[in-house]
């Protein structure tokens, strides 16, 4: 390790705070902004710039004192990555070792990440009496630049944390991007260190987070979010709790399938042009779908249609993802004890289906012969346009 990545904190500006990330001849300036006040200082940088370094190879120099607990973490965090990724990730030495000792309010709030999903809505509602915010972070799942998307979304939010009567901060940020640029992969390596950041700069209106798990126990695996991993992220203020471990997804749609604001407001779909919700024909939705129907709440989602479309199911590109829904539907069938034969042909079909005939169905969905595909696809290469727009 010869090279230094260097972490230059701006001043705030309003509600946004910024920083430069240097290497070598590379530069980038991270912007993070929301409509609440943010934490100042160099703590909530320090995730993303550690990561940022052990990718480099370089040590990591930030510009001011941080957090005690959050750099006790962050060598946990480097023993653990350098630990599953020794090719990409390398342990990295931390320069600045000024600490602060800051103590903050008592008595703030309990924040949880907020997409709309089924991951957010089980953490949401299983936590309803503790949680005081939901976050809604543009530039995480959405493209910092598909502001119609990103409005589109946040419409169906505000509505959902109106019903669950929790205000919804509302955050964005390009650091997606510039982790990209420094060579850091999205699902493996970073957007739990985007999360961490976000948490950190809510200090002043949150003491603990909910980060909603994806993966049910026994299925985890090395993950840029982890119950072993995301709880170094936190410091003397703010306590990061990985959450939903114990439930797979209909196992989830189960536990809130009571809950009128998430059954009337439930969104999986990002992709759908039409309306603000659920385009009901693609992977997810159907996926999400069958997830109901196993769970025996048939009829009380409102925001996706009951019926499976059976003949667009058969006849799809199932990704990797996918595959995965469909192995846990069908195993779920057997655990909550759910009959049709129709649904499980359909699942052994998609979890069977020969690799040349699963790359004609891609193929076809790419030639744009079923426009909701041609949707994702824009979606994903949204992040990837949007890599080249950063400031340099
Ligand atoms: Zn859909």
């Amino acid at each position: 390790m010869s090279s230094t990545l260097a972490v230059r904190v701006n001043p705030p500006s309003g509600n946004e705070v910024s920083a430069r990330f240097s290497v070598g001849k590379k530069s980038f300036t991270v912007r993070t902004s929301a409509n609440v006040s943010l934490a100042s200082g160099a703590t909530p940088w320090l995730a993303p710039g550690l990561l940022a370094a052990m990718r480099q190879n370089a040590a990591l120099d930030i510009d001011g004192p941080l957090d005690s607990v959050a750099l006790t973490g962050a060598e946990e965090v480097q023993r653990i990555m350098s630990d599953w990724y020794p090719a990409q990730m390398h342990a990295t030495a931390i320069l600045q070792q000024e600490t602060t000792n800051e103590t903050l309010a008592g008595g703030r709030g309990v924040g949880c990440f907020f997409s709309g999903g089924v991951d957010s809505f089980y953490s949401t509602v299983k936590h309803i009496d503790e949680i005081t915010h939901l976050i809604f972070i543009h530039g995480f799942d959405i493209p910092l630049d598909n502001e119609d998307l990103a409005e589109r979304t946040l419409r169906t939010l505000r509505k959902a944390a109106e019903d669950l009567g929790k205000p919804l901060i509302e955050v964005r940020t390009n650091l997606r991007q510039v982790h990209a640029l420094l060579g850091l992969d999205w699902e493996s390596h970073s957007h739990g260190s985007l999360l961490a950041h976000v948490a950190l700069l809510l200090t002043d209106h949150i003491g603990k987070l909910y980060l909603p798990s994806n993966r049910i126990e026994g299925e985890l695996e090395p993950y840029a979010t982890h119950p072993d991993l995301d709880k170094h992220w936190g410091s003397r203020g703010l306590e990061i709790e990985h959450d939903g471990n114990e439930a797979n997804r209909p196992m989830k749609v189960a536990a809130f399938a009571d809950s009128e604001p998430a059954m009337n407001n439930l969104r999986v779909c990002w992709w759908n042009k039409d309306n603000d919700y659920n385009c009901g024909h693609c992977e997810k939705c159907i996926r999400t779908m069958m997830n109901i129907k196993i769970a025996g709440a048939e009829g009380k989602c409102a925001t996706l249609p009951a019926d499976i479309p059976y003949d667009v199911y058969n006849r799809m590109y199932i990704n990797k993802p996918g595959k995965h829904g469909a192995v846990e539907n069908l195993k779920a069938m057997d655990d909550f004890g759910y009959r049709d034969a129709e649904m499980e042909r359909a699942l052994r079909d998609a979890i069977d289906r020969p690799t040349w005939q699963n790359q004609i169905f891609h193929a076809r969905q790419l030639a744009g012969l079923a426009p909701q595909f041609a949707g994702r696809l824009s979606l994903e290469n949204g992040h990837r346009a949007a890599v080249t727009k950063v400031d340099g």
